[in-house]
């Protein structure tokens, strides 16, 4: 079957930085699930869903007309929703906050289930997420999970969002990640942990680079 490397872990443990440049090296496909929440949060505010309407979350999941445009290295991928390019507008604290929310609520996680194994396709997958490993492909030849410190996470948000000209409160930063961490894993449905034959990989001190050696090894490439 077309091999697949999970990689799971909590924001900004780096996951998405890796798996972008893992699946450029390996010419394999690339899953971003919590892309699929955040829309999920956006499509639901855009249609005048509550986030308590459950029933309603469930419909907008099932309906999402979206699709991912690659793009050259070191550029995020575009993101469609609906023919409208929200690239920018799914990864504002707003709709991550949205994503966290919605991800609670197990039929919503059922109704993007199918939506996300049909990205496993020739010649192979990388999936970035919470549940990858434990739910979403279990059978998965490699799986990762790799995490890093509050403090770090914090910091690198940080950075990326003085970069992108935001005046942010470091303080404010590490609350919200904790209160995200908290939300995540313990949760009853998908909390976020390691499979169990997951590798666990720390990357508070590691560049990217050497992290993206440490699953290039895994892979065995
Ligand atoms: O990874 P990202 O920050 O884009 O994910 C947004 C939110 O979606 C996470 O905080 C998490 O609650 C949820 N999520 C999830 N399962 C996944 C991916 C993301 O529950 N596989």
């Amino acid at each position: 079957s077309v091999p697949v490397v999970t990689v799971d872990g909590p924001g900004g443990s780096g996951k998405g930085t890796v798996t972008q440049m893992l699946a450029r090296r390996l010419g394999w496909h690339l899953l971003d699930s919590g892309a699929l929440y955040r829309l999920t949060a956006l499509a639901a505010r855009r249609q005048g869903v509550d986030l308590a309407d459950e029933a309603g979350l469930v419909g907008v999941a099932a309906g999402l007309d979206v699709s991912f445009q690659p793009t050259p290295e070191g550029e995020p991928v575009r993101v469609f929703l609906h023919g409208d390019d929200v690239t920018r507008e799914i990864r504002t604290e707003e709709t991550g906050d949205g994503a966290s929310r919605v991800a609670v609520i197990q039929a919503v996680r059922d109704a993007l289930l199918q939506r996300q194994r049909d990205f496993r396709q020739a010649p192979g997958l990388v999936a970035d997420g919470r549940d990858m490993g434990t739910v979403v492909f279990p059978d998965a030849p490699v799986k990762v999970f790799l995490t890093a410190s509050a403090e770090e996470r914090a910091r690198r948000r940080y950075l990326q969002l003085k970069e992108a000209g935001m005046d942010v409160n470091i303080q404010n930063l590490l609350d919200e990640i904790r209160a995200r961490d908290d939300r995540d894993m313990n949760r009853s449905a998908a909390p976020l942990k390691p499979a169990d034959d997951a590798q666990v990989i720390d990357s508070t001190g590691l560049s990217i680079e050497e992290v993206l050696s440490k699953v290039m090894a895994l892979v065995g490439q």
